[in-house]
């Protein structure tokens, strides 16, 4: 008989709600984590009563009625709808594209002529099976709206010029021809209050963690402990890294907190030219309206300046690479999870996969349920 029924490797969203399942259905569970703290990449940090998004800002939303259903058995969440707003040299745009946009963009005012203005651009620019991200981009919503909002932070986010990076990245670029700057447009969204770390500790409640504690340390005793282990670190960590290592594009975040009540009066400002460095600046305080979790206005501001930056092995893993390369070496490594029988890999790191907070909280729930029932 081993102590636990399961160890779960890594306390991000995917192994804090498998925990929870698992503690649920009578089961013994040991979460670890490397970092010195719970709640993985959605991890929010309190910096004079401000929830500082660590890893990058982080809003939740979805359709998902069952996913909504559980995580709000774990936080309240507040009204928070993301609206954010492009600066081009000093130009102020509501984002997405919408009449809000328009409007300040050509001085239109009825729909009509919205998407008059749009057409026209589309067409003189003559593009009829564009060659590349620029092309496409024109052939979607005309050269202003292009130069202006999509070229500069493109490339920023690639490092290359939008000439030379292929078409099919951008398939849609939506344009609203109404009002609407909510961005995710979801049925549900909004921010946990009190922060996300508060949620991940109220679904680890009664579950025994340790942090700052590497599975590879001591794989061989932890496998010892536990009948079966839930892995949520990186696939290739897993194996040594025997096939090579996978790709990821990574963001560089500049943290200040500034003595002033508020820098950017919005929680997202994307920069859209290409002179300016970082992509966007978070104000973290507007997620949750400028007040403390006593509902206090909060007189200091912190900030985050975003670069995009190449990754390399070592570095802070953010965005998969979903090209040919990467998804194949990633097709080897599954198959050889598959020949791990006690060992479950899920979560973002585990399957090299991008998932939105919603979607990896269904995907735990729907692991447990296979490996729990019901
Ligand atoms: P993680 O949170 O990464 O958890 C994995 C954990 O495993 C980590 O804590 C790690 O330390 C630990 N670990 C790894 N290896 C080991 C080891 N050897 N030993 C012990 N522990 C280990 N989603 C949204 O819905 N809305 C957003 O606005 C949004 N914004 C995002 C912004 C950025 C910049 C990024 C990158 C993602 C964003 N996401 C967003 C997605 C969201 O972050 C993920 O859905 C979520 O964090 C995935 O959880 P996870 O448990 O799979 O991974």
């Amino acid at each position: 008989m081993k102590k636990y029924d399961y160890l779960v490797v890594g306390a991000g969203l995917y192994g804090a709600v498998f925990a929870q399942q698992a503690k649920e259905k009578g089961k013994k569970v040991l979460v670890i984590d490397k970092r010195p703290h719970i709640a993985g990449n959605v991890y929010t940090e309190d910096v004079e009563g401000i929830h500082v998004h660590k890893y990058g800002a982080h809003i939740f939303h979805t359709n998902n009625k069952e996913v909504w259903d559980y995580i709000t058995k774990f936080a309240e969440f507040n009204r928070f709808t993301n609206s954010p707003v492009a600066n081009y040299k000093g130009e102020l745009y509501s984002l997405p594209f919408n009449m809000y946009t328009f409007n300040k963009m050509w001085g239109v005012v009825t729909p009509e002529e919205a998407a008059e203005k749009i057409e026209e651009q589309k067409k003189a620019a003559g593009i009829t099976e564009p060659k590349n991200l620029e092309e496409q981009a024109i052939s979607l919503v005309g050269t202003d709206i292009y130069e202006k909002l999509v070229k500069g932070y493109t490339e920023k986010q690639w490092g290359r010029p939008c000439t030379e990076l292929p078409a099919f990245i951008i398939k849609r670029l939506p344009v609203r021809l109404t009002f609407d700057n909510n961005y995710f447009n979801a049925l549900y969204q909004g921010i946990p209050m009190g922060g996300y770390t508060k949620m991940v500790e109220n679904l680890l409640a009664g579950i025994e963690v340790k942090v700052s504690t590497d599975y590879f340390a001591n794989k061989a005793e932890y496998d010892a402990m536990a009948e079966k282990v839930v892995y949520t670190g990186a696939i290739d960590a897993y194996f040594d890294y025997k096939l090579g290592a996978l790709e990821y594009r990574s963001v560089r975040f500049e943290t200040e907190l500034l003595d002033r009540p508020n820098f950017q009066g919005n929680a997202a400002v994307n920069y859209t030219d290409a002179e300016t460095p970082w992509t966007r600046i978070i104000e973290h305080k507007w997620f949750e309206f400028g007040k403390d979790d006593a509902g206090n206005d909060l007189p200091k501001t912190v900030v985050s300046r975003e670069y995009s930056s190449e990754w390399k092995v070592g570095d802070e893993p953010y965005y998969p690479v979903n090209d040919e390369k990467n998804g194949a070496l990633y097709q080897q490594y599954k198959e050889l999870g598959e020949q791990e029988e006690h060992v479950i890999f899920g979560g973002r790191l585990g399957e090299y996969k991008y998932y939105d907070m919603d979607a990896v909280i269904a995907s735990a729930l729907a692991m447990s349920e296979k490996e729990l029932g019901k």
